[in-house]
Parts: structure tokens; sequence; C-alpha cells
């Protein structure tokens, strides 16, 4: 059982909560009694409102035949006669603080509530198959139990369940997911047996009692929601110890072991009852709550925040929706924002997201309510998550959620699969709620993708934001009658670059035959007068335009130009490609170079003023370019070694180009030198594998997200040099040597070895 031993209890009854403003009534008395008999009747509300509604009630109609939709203040019922009830062990420590507060004569209502039953531990997958799943009842029984031996559940009013019925859930899933999850309370073990690779397909298991559990589990979000709601109670915030979780439920389908999606469910139900309040959901899952985004892609009351474990879309569940660029649609653009993350998260990258992002976006939309979709798989030592936040980390991101929205904060469990880290961590938010203060972080270090993703997130974002930094620029097709007068910056740099390379190096702008990319790349593919020509060595050299620093003057977001500039490494590479000595040629040897800049940095896709519309587009475009220079111009010609050289982007370029084209005959080395963009792997091919393997030297800053791969994900993507730089821009700077003594010695084994290196 839950609850402590009624006989070692003491009894502390309390007067109704203070009703608010003018409306409390004079002093209060307390009597504090010792109870030594049978426990009190429970006010357990069991009633079995699973039954199906007649189909003929409307949704809110029919929501009233459940729970009152009319806010408590206005019925006369609602105020409360009966005193409140709390139980207090004889040994927790809470005991002697309530009684110091009751003999001062001062009532200590509820701040917060919680919510908690045993059934829901029915939900478990049948041993006869497997008794490991994650997604185990041990999960909300040790954080009840921690919850209990930390004396919170002693400073929390209870909550009874109520089981949620289809008129609730009506308000976000479609009849026929509510009847898949009824139907599973008939399954029989073989029913269970014949279904099962069907469910694990979409990460379900279910049994007979996933039914009840999963409306337990809804009910009781729902309950702890009314409660935070509630103007007559002096509850302010919850926590919800449920499961099954909800976030990845759709309104149509169950998946990702959730099967109601509660916090959706109770949000509406909210809304039904107090009309159309403005609702944060923050969902701080390790994994993107698709379900919860589904269902208010295009509402214009609730706005979703979700921050999670992306990897350029590969990590569970998987989908593009997870990406920054899905702000919402129709009525609900620029009410959904994804933070997602690429590499592995701790504290300081949490707390600097809602500092930097989700608060500003919050102060602005002034939310009425907060629900946290509150996984606990982003914590140290989760077995799916792999993340790093602590308990600490959670705390003090719920501490700034709870300065918001009058305090209103109803935190529901969704993920979180390392149950006594689960228990630490909401025991741990569980103070939080009640007013403790937040455990002290350490110096906040953001990593450097984390930075990158919030400051790609923010440029999204402000598009609708005004506190967001950086500030959206307005589209320059807005500046009417102006066209004439404005220069991209990318043009003005490849003019610029253009100019230089000519005088410099006698290079000229390659022409592009195919209409389509000579749109997107003219002027930005040069080459030297030699390609054509039987020269030793040709160097492809393929990069991002160089790396712009410019400083803001000021809000209106204009540059600071004295202190902006340009650092664009590939001079350094162009110098050294032309100089014979370098590559080994000696006398009389020639070398000749294409040098590709690629119009982005990071391809991100913006809704707005950017080439592309998403990364996939840009890698595509990108390997066009890429087969078309070497099909056109290294194919043709007579060099008789090629050399590869990637930076930042133009890695990708690259590795797509030699995932795709035979290029290994002629192709002698391969450098990539990668900035914090994506390391690919190249093609499933064992000779390719071999052949780059032996051919490339591939170097990334000490920061890259690659270093934090599992050992076997980076096997697969082979081998990576670490640099000393942490600046992605330094990297190929520091980095000149190796490259130089890597290129000789693959282009002529034995010079090298001679000194040439
Ligand atoms: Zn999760």
């Amino acid at each position: 059982m839950e609850e402590d031993d009624p006989l070692d209890m003491i009894e502390l009854e309390l007067d109704p909560p203070p009703l608010p403003s003018s409306a409390a009534s004079g002093p209060t008395t307390s009597v504090i009694s010792v109870s030594s008999t049978s426990p009190q009747p429970s006010t357990n509300r069991t009633e079995s409102n699973h039954q199906f509604a007649s189909a003929t009630n409307s949704k809110a109609s029919s929501v009233r035949t459940t729970r009152s939709t009319t806010p408590s203040s206005l019925q006369a019922s609602a105020i409360p006669t009966v005193p409140t009830r709390s139980k207090i062990s004889r040994n927790s420590p809470l005991r002697s603080i309530e009684s110091v507060v009751q003999s001062n004569g001062i009532d200590k209502p509820f701040t917060t509530c919680y919510v908690y039953d045993e059934r829901m531990l029915m939900h478990k997958e049948m041993d006869r198959f497997s008794d490991d799943h994650p997604e185990a009842p041990a999960r909300i029984s040790a954080t009840f139990e921690k919850l209990k031996a930390e004396g919170l559940i002693a400073r929390m009013k209870k909550i009874p369940v109520k089981e949620v019925g289809w008129e609730e859930v009506s308000l976000v899933h479609t009849r026929k997911l509510w009847e898949e999850v009824e139907g599973f309370a008939q399954f029989t073990e073989d029913d269970v047996f014949r279904t099962l690779d069907l469910y694990k397909a979409v990460s379900l298991y279910v049994v007979p009692e996933t039914s009840l559990c999963a409306r337990i589990s809804c009910g009781g979000v729902i309950e702890t929601a009314l409660t935070v709601m509630d103007p007559m109670n002096s509850v302010r915030n919850a926590f919800a110890v449920v499961r099954p979780p909800g976030h990845h439920s759709e309104p149509q389908t169950p998946s990702g072991f959730c099967f109601f999606n509660n916090v959706a469910v109770a949000a509406r139900v909210v809304q039904e009852k107090y009309g159309k309040i403005r609702t944060v959901i923050i969902d701080w899952d390790v994994h993107h709550g698709n379900g919860t985004q589904r269902a208010f892609y295009t509402d214009d009351s609730i706005l979703y925040v979700s921050l999670h474990r992306y990897d350029n879309g590969s990590f569970y569940p998987g989908s593009p929706e997870g990406g920054m660029e899905w702000c919402g649609e129709g009525k609900g653009e620029g009410l959904n924002v994804n933070i997602p993350w690429n590499g592995i998260m701790g504290d300081s990258d949490y707390v600097i997201a809602f500092e930097r992002v989700v608060m500003p976006i919050l102060r602005e939309f002034v939310p009425e309510i907060i629900f946290v979709s509150a996984g606990f798989d982003a914590a140290r030592g989760d077995p799916l998550g792999g993340f790093d936040v602590t308990p600490a980390g959670y705390a003090s991101i719920l501490s700034l959620l709870c300065t918001l929205a009058n305090g209103k904060v109803v935190v529901a469990l969704e993920g979180g699969y390392n149950p006594p880290t689960v228990a630490e961590c909401a025991a741990a938010c569980t103070q939080t709620l009640l007013g403790d203060p937040p455990p002290m972080l350490s110096k906040l270090q953001p990593s450097i993708s984390a930075e990158q993703t919030l400051y790609e997130v923010a440029k999204v974002q402000s598009k609708y934001w005004r506190l967001l930094v950086p500030g959206h620029k307005p589209p320059k097709d807005s500046f009417e009658g102006m066209t004439g007068s404005i220069s991209e910056l990318p043009e003005i740099i490849s003019s610029h670059r253009r100019e230089w390379l000519s005088e410099k190096y006698g290079m000229v702008p390659l022409p592009l035959s195919q209409t389509q990319l000579a749109k997107v790349y003219d002027g930005l593919v040069h080459t030297t007068m030699n390609v054509f020509r039987s020269i030793d060595t040709l160097v492809l050299f393929v990069h991002d335009i160089g790396n712009l620093s410019v400083e803001d003057s000021g809000p209106m977001g204009n540059v600071e130009l004295p202190s902006s500039y340009l650092i664009d490494c590939s001079n350094e590479i162009i110098n050294w490609s032309l100089d014979q000595s370098a590559l080994g040629l000696g006398q009389g040897g020639e070398c000749g170079v294409i040098d590709i800049s690629l119009p982005l940095q990071y391809p991100i896709s913006l809704k707005y003023g950017l080439a592309y519309s998403s990364p996939k587009v840009a890698k595509q475009s990108y390997k066009s370019l890429l087969q078309h220079v070497w099909d056109h111009v290294v194919e043709i010609g007579q060099a008789k070694n090629v050399v590869m050289i990637g930076h930042g982007v133009g890695c990708t370029a690259l590795t797509s180009l030699i995932s795709s084209s035979a290029v290994e005959s002629r192709t002698k080395a391969v450098v990539q030198v990668y900035g914090m963009n994506e390391v690919l792997k190249i093609v499933d091919d064992p000779q390719k594998k071999t052949w780059y393997a032996e051919s490339s030297y591939r170097l990334a800053p000490q920061s890259h997200p690659f270093f934090e791969l599992t050992r076997k994900a980076a096997n697969r993507i082979g081998k990576v040099n670490r640099s000393d730089e942490s600046e992605p821009v330094m990297v190929l700077h520091r980095a000149l040597g190796e490259i130089r003594s890597f290129v000789g010695e693959r282009l002529h084994p034995s010079q090298s070895r001679d000194g040439y290196t």
C-alpha cells in the first residue's frame, strides 16, 4: 500500500484552505488528534466511467457528465465544507514543523498535489516473452517510494485518481484509437502473443491490464490539472507519478510505449472547463513528443516546446518532424518550438536553452497554465537517452517555469528508464514544486553544438517572438521598390573572392552547363587554366564560403562594420596546392586546382531568406554540383592524380560524391576537415571502404559531437582524428602541416620518407 500504517499516524485536521483574497475568513483553528482507529474511508472515486458514452452526446456536454465544466468558484456545492485531511507519519521530520506551524495558529495549506495509483503497476510485459522491457512498473513504484522516503509525499495533497473516459479522450484522439486501447482488456494470452510483433513494430507491448492503466494514467494527469486550476484550492502545482507515458501517442496512432496522450488530453479538458486559456506544454523527455506536436500543430492556444535528442533526425522517433523548422501551421504557426539536439547534452545545455530560448518565448506568450511532459530519460545514467542531465539540472529548469503562470505547473511523468534515476530526478523536481531552492549547479559550460542549435532555433523562432536574439531580419522583398539597391552578402563575398582568385592565382570561374546548378552556384566554382592538360595533380577543394564574423550594432540588427571580418581558410589551401614543392612534385611538376565554395556554412532550413528548404535538399544540391564537376571536368581532364580536400559542409558534398562515383582509381588522397557539421559514413561497399580507410585523413574539432558517439556508432563511420582546437574555424589552419604530410605521403611515398613532410 502506498499509505503509511494508520496505527502509526497522527492525523491533522486542518480547516479548509483560506478563501482567496477578501473571501478569506478570520483566524482559523486546528485540531491535532491521535488516531488509533481504522483508516478513513477512501475518497478514491473508482467510478467506472470507461463505459462508452452515448454516441449522441456532443463532446462538450459529455465532458460535463464526468467532470464539471463550470469553474467551481461559481458552484456553491464546490466550496469545501469538509476539512481537508493531511496524514503525517509519526516518524516524519515534518511532524514537528507542522506542529510549530499549528501552535502559531497559522494554517499551512497544501500547495502541491500528486497522483499515484498502484494499479498502474499492472501494465507489465508478459514474462513469457521477456522481463526486461524498459517501460517497467518499477519506474513509478521506485519514484513513489523515493518521494515517500524523502518525506515529500507527506508534504503533498493526494489527489484521488479518476479513470479517463471517452468524452475526454475524444478531445485529442479518434474513436478508433480509444476502441483499440479499450479492446486490450479482452485480450487472451494468445491475443497478446499473436499481436506481439505488430505492436513491437510501433514500440508498444500490450496486456489485458493495459487498458485500465492507460485510463488511470491519463485520468491522473487530468485530475491534477483540474486541482491546480481550481480557484478554490490552495494547490498551485502538481506532480503526476503515472505510466504508461503519453507524448508519442498521436491523435490516431498509439506508439513509443504511449497509449493515450495524457498531457494533451489534460490540456484540452482544462480548456473545456476554463475556456481557451493560454497553455504551454514543455516536453523535456529526451525523445521528441511527436504525438503532442501533432495534436496541437494548428492550435492557436497551446504552445508546444520540446527539447529532445535529434541526431539530425536519426534518434527515435526518427522523423523530420522533430526538426527546428517545424513551427506550427495555420493558426498554430509560431506556436511549435523544437530544440533538436545533436550530440550529448547536460545541465549546462538545458539551463542555457531555457534562459536563451524557452523563457523569452514563455514570457512573451504569458501562459495561464504550464504542463511539463517530464521524461527523465535525458538524465545521466538512462539506458535509452545517453544524455547527462542531473536531478539538480531538472530542478533548475523547473524552478524557472514555476515563476510563470501564477505558479500553475503540472508535471507529468513521461519516459525515463533507469528507475533509481527517475526517482531521484522526480524527487528533485517535487522539492522544487514545494518551494525548496534547487540544488546549486556548477559553472555552466554549454557545448558548442548546443549553442549552435540554440542560435539556429532562436533565428527560426525570432520570426514569431520579439524577445529572442538573434532578431529576425525582415525579408529583403519587404523593402518595396528597392530591389536594385539590395546586394546579398553571399554575392558580395563571392565577387570579392572571384577578384582575389583571379588576381592572385589567375583562376577563372568555371561555367556550369546545367541551368539549375548555374542558378545557385554561378561564380562559386573556380579553376586554374590547366585542368584539362596532363598535369601531375589536380586538387579538388570544396569548402564553405568562409566564416563571416559580424558584430551587431544594436537592436535594429545592423552590423558594426569595423568589428566584422571574414575568415577564409581556403586561401591557405590554394597557396600550398599551387606550390610544387609542397606537394612533393619536384621540378617541372604541375598542379591544378578546382575551388568550390558552397553558399552556406550551416545548411539549416529556414522558411525565409535562404536558398534551401531543408538540409536534405541542400545535401542533394551539393551532390549534384560535385557530380557535375567530376563528370564534366575531372573525368575529362588528364590529371594523373586527384587530391580531394573538404572543409566544413564541403565534407558532406565530397562524401556523397565518393559514395556515388568510381573516384578511387585516380584519387590518391582525401582530406576532410569537419566544422560542427555531421560526420557522414560512405556507402556500404567493402572495397570502397578499404580504399577510403587507407586514402583518407579526417579531422574534427575537439568539441564535435562525433566524439560523444558510442564506440559502435563511431566504428560505423570510421576513424576521425580529434583536433586540439575546439574552434571549428581554427582546425584547418592548425592542421595544415599534418595535411601536407599526409597528402605528400599518399602522392609520393618514398619522397616523403626522405623528408618532404
Ligand atoms: Zn522518452
